[in-house]
């Protein structure tokens, strides 16, 4: 039985027991899940914290094998998953397909593979010779419980993405998906207990106060999502003084310089900000085109949004762009593309929501927008494409980093060393040359944000996984005294020895490491 009911933010019906997903395509239900008390998420902390002891134990290798097991169980369910994606999302089969399950497998394999090097102790040599009879190690050791809580826009990749990497390390992980898409994380979890593995990852089901819950009870918190979001976690996480990991919102700008390739820079600039109808955090939000490139990029750019098919797929890969995931985010794109006209903005293609039914949002073009407006202001998420003239490289820079955001960006150009430069010059965690949105899927270099746009990073090598780690210190004497030099009781002699050995590692000329007065200048 339902004790009371709500309206959710996208216009579906659920309940303060239930959550009822209804599809963004044509609003049926698609499934329901049960939202959990803080009393709940409580018990299932305190389980997953009592498995991760053994889980740990385990060790890489032994750790390897029920993540494997999951890879393989997620490959042979990968149909059902990326379908239970579709309909909880309203994404089309292009942009579900080629990223969810893959992304998951893909950083597990990743991590998986290369544990043993990642997470290996180091030996590092004393830092000088008056401490060379010390042995250094440095162990990493997992934070037992680690919580992760992500949004809807990639509702199976970005757990998987920002949690399956905790798991290698040997935590146990505590893991929130958004209200608007539990379903496909959910389905995966159970894999991972179908498939007879320890019980050291779980889901807190809920809204944003079961995210609360979680931030109260995990040792570190992983989170993907809003800025606004962001702060309210990190703000928790000061308080209870644990590790924040933030990947939060951005502003991508993409740079057309004037001897850029059109053909590729207008078709990048199209996919980049209608993949995943525009609702990835690292989308093309703007575009600045040097001049004398503008009004061909701009002709180019608004044939080839025109042409992209919308709408609910009749047969496989027959759609384009889907469906916003909600009806909160249809709106903030409908405000900014309604901000931009009223304030002399055009719409070449698009423009408005799609007349029928399902969060469908017109893939569009805008031209004469400028900073005053909120489609440049704010992190839009949604399938729009405002671009602006500009004078020269200088001036594209300029703009490109007048944002508080600093996630990622673009830079396009026939000559590489050019670009480079530019890219150089951007206040961006990582910038892509010639190409968008890759970056994110290079799992040897860090996907952060600077500025607004987050805290730490996910990949990036070993530190995608030593993230999810305490570094733990152990120094051991080779020589072992009856007492060392520097303790008690303090003598002179001891005192002159001691001092004269760390003038002389300490000075970098002999004069100095022989303690001799410096001559005095001649007048
Ligand atoms: P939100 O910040 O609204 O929500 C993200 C998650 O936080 C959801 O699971 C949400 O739960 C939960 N949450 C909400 N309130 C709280 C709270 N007080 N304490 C703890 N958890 C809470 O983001 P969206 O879901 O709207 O996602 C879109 C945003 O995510 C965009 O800004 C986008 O740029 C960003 N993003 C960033 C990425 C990156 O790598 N930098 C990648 C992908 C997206 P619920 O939904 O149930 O309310």
């Amino acid at each position: 039985m339902l004790s009371s009911s709500q309206d959710s933010q996208n216009g579906t019906r659920s309940t303060a027991d239930e959550i009822i997903v209804h599809s963004p395509i044509d609003g049926r239900e698609v499934g329901r899940v049960p939202a959990m008390s803080r009393d709940q998420v409580q018990r299932i902390a305190q389980e997953l914290r009592a498995a991760q002891p053994d889980w740990e134990a385990l060790g890489t290798r032994g750790r390897a094998v029920h993540l494997n097991r999951w890879r393989d169980w997620l490959l042979d369910n990968d149909r059902r998953l990326t379908e239970i994606v579709q309909r909880e999302t309203g994404k089309v089969l292009g942009d579900a397909a080629g990223v969810e399950v893959p992304t998951a497998v893909a950083t597990l394999n990743y991590y998986v593979d290369r544990a043993q090097e990642f997470l290996a102790d180091a030996r590092p040599r004393p830092h000088t010779p008056m401490f060379a009879t010390k042995k250094l190690r440095l162990r990493y050791r997992p934070y037992q419980l680690v919580g992760g809580i992500t949004p809807w826009n990639v509702p199976l990749a970005m757990p998987a993405f920002d949690l399956i990497p905790a798991l290698v390390a040997g935590c146990a992980v505590l893991s929130k998906p958004s209200e608007f898409t539990p379903l496909s994380w959910t389905a995966a979890v159970r894999g991972w207990e179908e498939v007879g593995n320890q019980p050291v990852l779980a889901c807190a089901i809920g809204r944003g106060d079961v995210g609360a819950a979680v931030v109260d009870l995990v040792d570190m918190i992983n989170f993907t999502g809003s800025t606004r979001t962001g702060r309210v976690i990190a703000q928790r996480a000061g308080e209870r003084l644990i590790p924040c990991s933030l990947e939060l919102g951005g502003k991508d700008p993409m740079i057309v310089l004037a001897d850029a390739d059109l053909e590729r820079a207008s078709s990048a600039a199209v996919y980049g900000a209608m993949w995943n109808g525009g609702q990835a955090c690292v989308s093309v939000e703007r575009v600045y085109v040097e001049e004398s490139l503008y009004d061909a990029f701009v002709e180019s750019v608004t044939r080839k949004v025109r042409a992209l098919r919308q709408g609910p797929e009749q047969k496989p890969y027959s759609s384009d762009v889907g469906a916003m995931a909600n009806e909160a985010q249809l709106q903030i794109v409908e405000r900014h593309v309604d901000d931009a006209v009223a304030h002399g903005a055009r719409a070449l293609t698009g423009g408005q929501r799609r007349p029928g039914v399902g969060l469908y949002f017109e893939p569009t073009v805008l031209v004469d927008v400028d900073h005053s407006m909120e489609c440049l202001r704010q992190e839009t998420f949604g399938p729009t494409l405002p671009i602006i003239r500009v004078r020269d490289a200088e001036e594209a820079i300029r703009l490109s980093n007048d944002t508080p955001y600093g996630l990622s960006a673009s830079v396009f150009s026939r000559d590489h060393e050019r670009a480079e430069r530019v890219a150089e010059r951007l206040e961006a965690g990582a910038v892509n040359v010639n190409n968008v949105i890759v970056n994110g899927f290079q799992f040897p270099v860090p996907m952060g944000g600077w500025k607004e746009s987050g805290i730490g990073a996910r990949a990036g090598g070993a530190y995608g996984i030593r993230k999810f780690c305490r570094s733990q210190t152990i120094v051991s004497d080779r020589i072992e005294p009856a007492a060392d030099v520097n303790w008690y009781p303090y003598t002179p002699l001891k005192g002159r020895i001691q001092e004269r050995a760390l003038r002389w590692f300490g000075a970098r000329d002999l004069r100095r490491r022989l303690g001799l007065r410096p001559r005095r200048r001649a007048r």
